[in-house]
């Protein structure tokens, strides 16, 4: 029987965030994948878990992918963890993840916390819908056109950034959508210097630029509010006339009111109506 991989969550800033669950599996496995393993050891030693670690991170992944699997498939249980949160989202872990299914070995989650969802949780933005753009790239040019594509996006936009691009990012984001565009910045979630800032792009700039900006971030954009269609004036006019509660004449006054064109030229669209329509009526 192969043994299991275990997926766990463990915190973004608070100790107190990692779930008894989380506690116990790592207590029990064989061995503890970890990003950083001197990171993780901290981690562990807090809570007096004593389980071997080893190193799985972006660089090494597809090597330790085949020792992983190994012991996995020789019976051992193994717990992959990242830095902080939950691994895999963001994060290196899929790639093992994904062999662990091929090769049959079981995968079971151990969830817990992740920066996305805290932010997403507190942010008061739509989360019914949500698109998860990870990190928006580095370079100026790149990052532009990526902003660009995410224009008009009916769903709330969740980024992760790095304090030292914030500044950048929001300028971009000023740039694209325009500094009235409202955003959330949670800052630091569940740490001392917890913040979570909601204004405009143009008020994120003056208040994230008035000193160096500390720590982690995700960036929350609500959702684009289409512009409601335009109505144009000959379906308000057939409508109108269809609905047979104002004479012709009150109908023609109104909607020409509404949209500004001549009542004499309203007439006449009415009257093609009435003939389109009896045209259009059986014999
Ligand atoms: N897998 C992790 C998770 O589930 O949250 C995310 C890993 S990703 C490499 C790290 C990024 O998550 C940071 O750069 C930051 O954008 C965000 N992040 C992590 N901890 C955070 C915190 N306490 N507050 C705000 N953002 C955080």
């Amino acid at each position: 029987m192969p043994g299991t991989l275990y997926v766990v969550a463990t915190p973004i800033g608070n100790l107190e965030d990692i779930t008894a669950r989380a506690l116990r599996v790592l207590r029990e496995v064989a061995v503890i994948a970890a990003e950083d393993t001197r990171h993780s050891r901290k981690l562990l030693n807090h809570f007096g878990i004593r389980t071997p670690l080893i190193s799985c991170h972006e660089h090494n992944e597809q090597q330790r992918q085949e020792l992983l699997l190994g012991r996995l498939l020789a019976g051992e249980a193994i717990a992959l963890i990242s830095d902080a949160g939950t691994p895999a989202i963001a994060d290196p872990g899929y790639r093992l993840v994904r062999a662990c299914h091929g090769a049959g070995v079981p995968v079971v989650p151990i969830p817990g916390a992740s920066a996305l969802l805290a932010a997403l949780s507190a942010a008061g933005e739509p989360t019914d819908r949500f698109l998860f753009e990870g990190f928006l790239p580095a370079r100026a040019t790149a990052r532009e056109a990526a902003l660009r594509a995410l224009c008009g996006e009916p769903r709330t936009v969740v980024c992760y950034e790095a304090p030292h691009r914030l500044m950048a990012t929001l300028a971009a984001v000023a740039a694209v959508w325009g500094a009235d565009r409202p955003l959330v910045v949670a800052r630091e979630l569940t740490k001392l210097h917890e913040e979570l800032f909601r204004g405009t792009v143009g008020e994120a700039l003056a208040h994230f630029g008035a000193g160096k900006v500390r720590g982690e971030l995700v960036l929350i954009l609500p959702p684009c509010v289409a512009a409601a269609p335009e109505r144009d004036l000959l379906t308000v006019l057939r409508e109108t006339l269809a609905a047979g509660t104002l004479p012709r004449k009150a109908v023609v006054k109104q909607v020409a009111k509404e949209f500004g064109v001549a009542s004499d030229e309203v007439y006449r669209l009415s009257l093609e109506i009435g003939r389109d329509e009896n045209e259009g009526r059986p014999a």
